[in-house]
């Protein structure tokens, strides 16, 4: 593919964990998931029979794990039909570049997104400033700097279908990201939320480790524009999740989920957006 295809030019490790890193967990028969160290992918398909897709590729140097969790889930020389982002930040990009290489699939994300895609835009600095913790202030060692997927990225179809994934919808939820995207199935009601609004509070280290469940919005210091934010979280409650998998976090369903997501949508003010940073009050990125 495009030889100019390259990883972020600030790739690096990020030194941080959680007591999940390195396992996985099925979530109904042909949903999978799996933790990189304080990130999830997600893998749709059944494990022995027809195409599956890949949905976020980790942080950086998540190649060769998620390989092997391949060769476990799919069986040696198994590759997905495309690869599905559901946004460009470095956690979710990390193994894609290196994957893409080795298994030439395409790689689908919503258009807003290729800028940071395609080597063309830095995402804003994460706002180390934000009220919110260590993992904020970390942030500035994250890295910032774009990926290029080059001819590998194509835009998510207008149907809103993805491509080797039926049944699926992708759902445009902007706010973490400008061309964020979530994934859900009506049919049982399975919703990879991605950074919309994710499981555990990030902003709390002992609960990043523990994996603590409790629904939370975005994570706070790469959010850049919180009023699209909070609408993407009404959005997605309409759709009444029975089982979210989002990016950072232990899966939930039921009414854990339910009341959760309704208190965030009611008190998204409150709970999720930070009392002080500086993409609060009128100072949003604009997208
Ligand atoms: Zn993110």
């Amino acid at each position: 593919m495009d030889e100019q295809m390259h990883e972020s030019k600030d790739n690096k490790f990020i030194p941080m964990t959680s007591i999940t890193s390195g396992t996985g967990q099925e979530v109904g028969n042909d949903v999978y998931y799996y933790t990189d160290q304080i990130v999830n992918m997600s893998f749709i398909g059944f494990p022995n029979e027809g195409d599956w897709v890949l949905v976020d590729a980790g942080l950086p140097n998540a190649a060769p794990e998620i390989r092997s969790v391949v060769v476990d889930r799919f069986g040696r020389d198994s590759k997905p039909s495309a690869i599905i982002l559901t946004h460009g930040h470095f956690d979710h990009v990390g193994g894609v570049v290196e994957l893409v290489e080795e298994w030439e699939v395409p790689v689908y994300a919503h258009e807003l997104e290729f800028p940071f895609l395609t080597g063309e835009e830095s995402y804003p600095e994460p706002d180390s400033t934000v009220e919110g913790g260590l993992l904020a202030k970390l942030s500035p060692m994250y890295p910032n700097q774009p990926i290029n997927l080059g001819d590998a990225i194509k835009p998510l179809p207008s149907d809103n279908s993805i491509p080797g994934a039926d049944g699926w919808k992708w759902i445009h939820t902007p706010g973490h990201s400008p061309g964020h995207v979530s994934l859900f199935r009506e049919s049982d009601k399975t919703l990879l939320s991605g950074d919309a609004f994710i499981t555990v509070r990030q902003d709390k280290l002992y609960n990043v480790l523990m994996q603590t469940e409790e629904v939370n919005g975005p994570p706070r210091y790469l959010t850049s524009d919180w009023d699209a934010a909070w609408e993407s979280v009404k959005k997605l409650e309409q759709l009444q999740p029975n089982v979210v998998v989002s990016g950072h976090g232990h899966f939930m369903e039921g009414e854990k989920l339910t009341k959760g997501l309704r208190s965030l949508v009611e008190n998204f003010d409150k709970l999720a957006i930070p009392d002080y940073g500086r993409y609060v009050d009128g100072q949003n990125y604009k997208q």
